[in-house]
């Protein structure tokens, strides 16, 4: 027992998904609560996916989802590395633009003297002026975390040239996400600023950790020995019966006093579509918006910068009128041809894919802050509850906590963990 149970005792509880916010919740309920996890895939993390990449005869350990921490802002993911034991470091993010028809890349923030050399041409001194100036409205966006300007209200403020915002601030923001620039334009600015990391406070460094960020997943499934965890475990809508709620798994039922739904939004919302008592939670999951991403990991040197001297860690080309890219050289700390590419609608990945993935994104635009305002109200309601990435904050990592968190200090107060992870988040 790792601290007192709620207020109405011991009860069964489901969680359906296994990625950050599921796997989270669970540690923090295990031996509070009775508890199984549901997963429908083959592995723990959700978009927490480390993959194995072999180049030469070596295996490097690649994300083919989240990737991106900081040292600012991930107060409770960081705690959890650290709790466990697991080595990290840090390293500079540096990335590289690439414009012009492929005629002029640059870095920032410039790294060398070659890359400082290359954005001393007037072009691109005006537009990393312009880029600076964003920068410092950004840190404003960001201190006063209103969702409601949207990246075009944004560069409105800076009296930014539109030639700029259209080849370089708009394409940047959308092949970040892997989205179309029109629904780049329509984020919230302040969602994209905090993830983005636009600010000019800090230099940012991104956290590494040794092995990858799947260990820390892991190390949380290990460190929850009275729980169920099921793997390969797809579950069918949700039937209310006799004031339980049955989940049937592989075919099979299973009572349970509360169901988390851990899961995306489509697949939480189609959970709810089995029972009209859960009509009003379908509804909200309903309204959630979403954009759709492909990655590719793959050796392909054709999606990077012409010149290796301007490989980044990220690399965006903005040439492409249809939809810019984004492509992370995953094997930069050993130098090896190793990528990862978020492919537009309709490319095929190249011949040397290894590894290919499909995601949904939440579209973090000014509405989905009422959006999550509404399924905060409803938590709890018919003994239903949701956490993800997308129910809690902006859209990244730390939002997957904070969400099991938030589900966990209702179910589980005062329990140890719940009171260790709160600290974390806030401290
Ligand atoms: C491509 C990509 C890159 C990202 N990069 C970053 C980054 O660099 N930094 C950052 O901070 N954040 C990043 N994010 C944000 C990321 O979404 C969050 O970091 C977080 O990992 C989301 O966790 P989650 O638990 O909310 O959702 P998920 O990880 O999506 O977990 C949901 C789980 O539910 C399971 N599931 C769904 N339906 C069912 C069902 N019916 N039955 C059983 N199981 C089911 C799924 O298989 C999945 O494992 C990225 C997201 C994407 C898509």
């Amino acid at each position: 027992m790792k601290g007192p149970a709620g207020a109405r005792g011991r009860r069964r509880v489901a969680i359906v998904g296994g990625g950050a916010a599921g796997v989270m919740t669970a540690w923090l309920l295990d031996g509070v609560h009775d508890v199984t996890v549901f997963e429908r895939a083959a592995h723990w993390g959700g978009h927490i996916h480390t993959v194995q990449a072999e180049v030469g005869g070596q295996a490097l350990p690649v994300e083919m989802g989240a990737e991106f921490l900081f040292e600012e802002g991930y107060g409770g993911t960081l705690g959890v590395i650290d709790r466990f034991g697991l080595e990290r470091w840090t390293r500079p993010m540096v990335v590289s633009l690439t414009l012009d028809q492929g005629q002029t890349t640059f870095a920032m923030p410039p790294y060398s003297v070659v890359t400082t050399l290359a954005s001393l041409r007037p072009a691109t001194l005006r537009r990393l002026w312009w880029l600076r100036a964003l920068a410092a409205r950004a840190e404003a966006i960001a201190d006063a975390g209103d969702w409601t300007p949207t990246v075009r209200d944004l560069i409105a403020q800076t009296g930014m040239p539109t030639d700029v915002a259209e080849a370089v601030v708009i394409p940047l923001i959308a092949s970040s996400w892997g989205i179309e620039r029109e629904q780049a334009a329509a984020l919230s600015a302040y969602c994209v600023v905090r993830v983005m990391g636009l600010r000019l406070k800090h230099r940012p460094h991104a956290v590494v950790v040794q092995g990858g960020l799947g260990r820390y997943i892991d190390a949380l499934v290990a460190d929850a020995p009275a729980v169920d965890f099921r793997l390969g475990a797809t579950v069918e809508p949700i039937l209310v019966r006799d004031g339980a709620l049955c989940l049937r798994v592989d075919g099979r039922p299973h009572d349970f006093d509360e169901v988390v739904l851990a899961c995306d939004w489509h697949n939480s919302g189609a959970l709810c579509a089995g029972d009209g008592r859960l009509a009003a939670w379908r509804a909200a999951f309903a309204a959630v918006q979403d954009t759709h991403a492909r990655v590719a990991l793959h050796r392909d040197p054709r999606f990077m910068p012409r010149r290796r001297r301007h490989w980044c860690n990220a690399n965006f080309d903005l040439t492409l009128d249809a939809r810019p890219r984004t492509t992370i050289w995953s094997g930069r700390a050993t130098g090896l041809p190793v990528f990862r590419t978020w492919l537009r609608p309709g490319e095929d990945p190249p011949p040397s894919t290894s590894h290919l993935a499909e995601y949904r994104h939440v579209a973090m635009v000014p509405e989905h802050l009422h959006r999550q305002a509404r399924i905060a109200a409803l938590q709890g309601d018919g003994g239903v509850w949701a956490a993800g990435m997308y129910t809690a904050g902006v859209d990244n990592h730390e939002s997957a906590l904070r969400s099991a968190l938030r589900v966990a200090e209702r179910l589980a107060p005062g329990a140890e963990r719940v009171a260790w992870l709160a600290q974390q988040i806030s401290g």
